[in-house]
């Protein structure tokens, strides 16, 4: 079944075109027939990249106003290319959804009554709901007669119990108002979780693991026999690690300390936290590791301040979640800067040989951008750096929802 992954903001689509014929994660017969992404929707100047290996990327820059245009041209392009003879082979679209609340545990047929549930969501995810849902009415416009499936970056999480998700306010606003620990890329999680048992032969039961994405948004996971129990995103994206521009964990009296010192609004305080935080704010230059790093090397001390709260965080989270687990057989490190840079992980795990962790520097230090172990021979807990891959879940989650099969997970 050829489909098409889609993950709609709100300049920008980004797709995938995967064949899979298989519901299991196991499988090793998918095929990512092409890739590519429109930016600067909107504008005179939106560039739409298609890659169909092992043709070259081809790019194009022009005017896109709106996404339907943009969805339009990347599907006429994919097809120019040979990804596809004609549109009709295209048999389903799995949409990311950033946000599914407490109703969305597993992904689902997009129908009127879903819609209206990923329309309530919006409030929870403004930032993203609004335009993953944007991604669904256009999808279905151009390609009217193809189901459509909701894949939810929160849905994984929803096994969490509530002493891991009720925060400790009056607890008539979770009631009221929904406010709780959700968590966020649940797919990336779930998908290193389940390569890690794939590689070492392990049933759901026999495996608990620790997964800790690192990309411009950073989270861990506490898997317990497959189920996740505890994760560092809370409400939103911003709460647990350091991230590229968000400050993760704060003391909240002093977000209040801040806005009545500068009389900052909502909207300002929104903007310093999602925008100016985290790596960026910290080192004042950059919210890109690499940049980062090349700037330590240099001797820049901020950049070096910054790398060490970030490396620090992500170390007390392991050893925090080693303790809500109990035993842990795994940790995987996935995203841009988890899957290729060995200091970073260095650095996180060092000190941690009490707890199981210990990484075999040369071993480390040899992998960048591949699956592999980085522990030493022995190692109680065995660390893995596991590339993620969401396209392919949220294409065999949606090969599996259409064929009507049972969740496996
Ligand atoms: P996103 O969360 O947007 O998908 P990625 O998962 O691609 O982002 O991660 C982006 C981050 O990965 C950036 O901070 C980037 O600097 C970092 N990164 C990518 N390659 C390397 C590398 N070789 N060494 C260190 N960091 C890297």
């Amino acid at each position: 079944m050829k489909i098409l992954v889609l993950n709609c903001g709100s300049s920008s689509i980004k797709f995938q075109l995967i064949e899979t014929d298989s519901d299991m994660i196991e499988s090793d017969t998918d095929r990512c027939i092409a890739k590519g992404g429109v930016e600067r929707i909107g504008t005179d100047e939106a560039t739409l990249k298609v890659v169909v290996p092992p043709n070259p990327p081809v790019s194009t820059t022009e005017e896109i106003l709106d996404h339907q245009t943009a969805l339009t041209r990347a599907i006429a392009t994919l097809k120019e290319h040979h990804a596809f003879a004609d549109i009709s082979q295209i048999q389903a679209v799995g949409h990311r959804v950033l946000h599914g609340g407490e109703r969305f545990s597993a992904p689902v047929i997009i129908d009127q009554d879903v819609e209206e549930g990923i329309q309530q969501c919006i409030e929870l995810g403004p930032l993203h709901n609004p335009h993953n849902l944007r991604g669904y009415y256009v999808a279905r416009k151009v390609m009217p007669l193809v189901p459509q499936v909701a894949v939810f970056d929160t849905a994984f999480h929803q096994s969490m119990p509530p002493q891991a998700y009720i925060y400790g306010l009056p607890y008539s606003y979770y009631r009221r108002y929904h406010i709780r620990r959700y968590g966020f890329h649940g797919t990336s999680h779930r998908y290193v979780a389940f390569r890690y048992r794939k590689i070492f032969k392990k049933q759901r039961e026999e495996a608990n693991l620790i997964t800790v994405h690192l990309g411009n948004g950073c989270s861990i996971t506490a898997i317990e026999k497959g189920l996740c129990v505890d994760t560092s995103m809370g409400l939103t994206p911003q709460e647990g690690l350091l991230m590229g521009t968000r400050c993760g964990d704060i003391d909240s009296a002093a977000l209040l300390y801040l806005m009545s010192k500068d009389e900052l609004t909502v909207h300002d305080m929104s903007i310093l936290l999602n925008k100016f935080s985290g790596l960026y704010g910290i080192s004042g230059e950059s919210n890109d590791m690499r940049e980062l790093q090349a700037a330590e090397k240099k001797g820049d001390a901020q950049a070096k301040l910054a790398i060490d709260v970030f490396c620090y965080r992500i170390k007390k989270y392991i050893g925090s979640y080693i303790a809500a687990l109990g035993h842990v057989d795994g940790l995987v490190f996935t995203g841009g800067i988890g899957e290729n840079s060995p200091p970073i992980r260095a650095q996180a795990c060092d000190g941690l040989s009490e707890l199981g962790i210990q990484l075999d520097p040369a071993r480390n230090a040899a992998v960048v951008g591949k699956e592999s172990e980085i522990s030493v021979a022995g190692s109680r807990v065995k660390v893995m750096v596991i590339p993620t891959n969401e396209e392919l879940l949220i294409a065999r989650d949606t090969f599996r929802v259409v064929r009507g099969l049972p969740n496996p997970h």
